[in-house]
C-alpha cells in the first residue's frame, strides 16, 4: 500500500508534524510527501524558523550554568527544604532576564480557544516551559505535563496594570510565594510586549501544581494573596485542579502543571 499523499497536506498538518504532534502513521505519510515537495518543505522550514525565533526571545539554554550553580549552592543548604519547595534556578541570569524584552512571537500551535481560569482584562500572562527539548507555551485550558528537568519562566504583558505577583499551590494545598518571595507584589516593567520575571523555576516533587499570576492596579500583600489561595483551595474541596480564581482584585491567569 502506498504511503504517498495525493495532495499537499494542510499547513496546519505540516506545523503539527514540525511540533511532533502527529500520530506516527500520519507523520510518516506527511514526511514522505514533504521530502519530495518543495512547497511543503518551505512550510516546514518556516515552522522551524518561527520556533527558532520564538525560542531566541527567551533563551533557556543559558540557564544551564545557573542550574548547576544553584544545585551546588543547594547541596550546602538544608536538603529537606528542597523536597517540599520550589527552588530558584539561575539567579546569575536574573539581571539579564530583567532587561530582556521578549518579542511577542506566539507559536501557532499553542493558541488556545478557551481558558480554564482567566479573568477578564487586557493584561495577560504567559508560562513558558524550556530547559529540555523545544520550548513551549503552557496552555491554560488543559493541564500541562512537565518532563523531568524542565524549567518554567513566567512572563506578563501588563496593559494598564501596575503590579505583578505569582504564587503556586501544590496538590496538598501548600502555597508557595514565587514573585516576590515576601512582601508586596512587584511593580511591572512598563512598555509593550511580554516581560519575563527573573530566573527560572523548577517544580520539584510530583503531582499537580497550580501556578497563578496576578496583575493588579494596587500592590497586593503576598500574605493576603496566599491566604486567598488557601481559601480557594478549601472551597474547591481541597482539589487543586478545581480551584476558582482567588478573591483578589486584578487579572489572574492560572495554569495546572503536572510534575513528573
Ligand atoms: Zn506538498
Amino acid at each position: 500500500m502506498s504511503a504517498q499523499l495525493s495532495e499537499h497536506p494542510t499547513e496546519w498538518t505540516l506545523r503539527r508534524l514540525h511540533a511532533g504532534e502527529l500520530p506516527v502513521d500520519e507523520a510518516t505519510r506527511t514526511r514522505t510527501h514533504a521530502a519530495t515537495c518543495e512547497q511543503c518543505t518551505a512550510v516546514l522550514r518556516d515552522a522551524a524558523q518561527a520556533q527558532q525565533q520564538f525560542e531566541s526571545a527567551l533563551p533557556f539554554e543559558r540557564f544551564e550554568a545557573g542550574v548547576k550553580q544553584a544545585e551546588e549552592r543547594l547541596r550546602k543548604e538544608d536538603l529537606a527544604e528542597r523536597t517540599s519547595r520550589q527552588r530558584w534556578v539561575g539567579p546569575v541570569f536574573a539581571l539579564a532576564a530583567m532587561v530582556l524584552v521578549a518579542v511577542a512571537v506566539r507559536p501557532v500551535l499553542n493558541t488556545s480557544l478557551s481558558a480554564g481560569v482567566r479573568t477578564k482584562g487586557g493584561a495577560e500572562a504567559e508560562l513558558r516551559i524550556g530547559g529540555e527539548g523545544a520550548q513551549r507555551e503552557a496552555r491554560t485550558d488543559v493541564p500541562e505535563p512537565l518532563k523531568a528537568g524542565e524549567l518554567v519562566r513566567l512572563g506578563y504583558s501588563p496593559d494598564a496594570r501596575k503590579y505583578v505577583l505569582a504564587l503556586s499551590v501544590d496538590a496538598a494545598g501548600e502555597v508557595t510565594p514565587l514573585y516576590p518571595e515576601a512582601g508586596q507584589s512587584l511593580p511591572v516593567e512598563p512598555g509593550p510586549g511580554t516581560h519575563w520575571l527573573p530566573g527560572s523555576l523548577e517544580f520539584t516533587g510530583s503531582g499537580a501544581e497550580r501556578v497563578v499570576v496576578l496583575l493588579s492596579d494596587a500592590p497586593v500583600e503576598m500574605n493576603a494573596a496566599m491566604a486567598a489561595a488557601r481559601q480557594s483551595f478549601e472551597a474547591s474541596g481541597r482539589n487543586v485542579e478545581q480551584m476558582k480564581p482567588l478573591d483578589v482584585d486584578g487579572d489572574q491567569t492560572h495554569w495546572m502543571l503536572l510534575k513528573p
